[in-house]
């Protein structure tokens, strides 16, 4: 029988190598390898950390599948140096990531509890370029906005005009749209014409709740 890290790095290695099939950025890919996502899950689901597929996090919500926060995460085509907004902090996984990837992190959550575990959860990793708050009545956090890249990682009806305000010129938004049963990932550029969508494919979130959301 492996141990369980023996477990969990070979599932890791097995993940990375199912993931380079759609996932061509490859600093998405060095920084899945290096968040340990066995961090971010219950304890009893360690052991499934590495699988290809969303989990339960506590609090009706879910960490979401691998595949899908790397396309996200690929769509916001971080080079370093930017500023990125989180909405859904969740378990914090996701927000880790973005550390690795970008200059500054802006993550909020409406749960009081997840918000607080992840950023406790955070700092005890170490992750110190990441702001996490509880939202406030704004989708969003406008106050320390424009961001260069904003991703929502629960389901909108619309793509919310308030986190486009929040945007920079030529800023990227990644955002799940659609009904609360199914959504297509829709990627956003603020250009001076107005935004930019493209599709970048179907995908099931937990719906975004509160203002200018369901
Ligand atoms: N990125 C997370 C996944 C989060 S699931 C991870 O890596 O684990 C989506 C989260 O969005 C849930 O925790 C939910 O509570 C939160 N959420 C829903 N509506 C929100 C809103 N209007 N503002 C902030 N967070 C919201």
């Amino acid at each position: 029988m492996p141990t369980l890290i023996e477990h969990l790095s070979r599932s890791k290695t097995a993940l990375l190598a199912e993931l380079a099939h759609d996932v061509s950025d490859r600093r998405v890919l060095e920084a899945i390898a290096r968040v340990p996502r066995e961090r971010f899950v219950p304890e009893e689901l360690r052991s499934s950390a590495y699988e290809n597929r969303p989990l339960p996090i506590g609090q009706g919500q879910t960490i979401s599948q691998p595949l899908i926060v790397a396309l996200m995460t690929q769509g916001l085509a971080l080079q370093g140096d930017e500023k990125v907004l989180e909405v859904g902090t969740g378990s914090g996984y996701q927000t880790a990531l973005l550390s690795h990837l970008a200059a500054w992190v802006v993550s909020v959550e409406r749960v009081p509890e997840l918000a607080e575990r992840a950023g406790r959860l955070l700092a005890e990793l170490g992750y110190a370029n990441v702001s996490a708050y509880v939202a406030g009545e704004t989708l969003g956090w406008p106050q320390e906005g424009p961001y260069d890249a904003i991703i929502v990682t629960a389901a909108a009806p619309r793509v919310p005009h308030e986190l486009v305000a929040q945007l920079t010129l030529g800023g990227r938004m990644v955002v799940p749209v659609g009904s609360r049963d199914v959504q297509e990932l829709v990627r956003v550029v603020n250009s001076p014409e107005g935004p930019a969508l493209t599709n970048l494919g179907p995908c099931r979130f937990v719906p975004l709740l509160g203002p200018g959301a369901w």
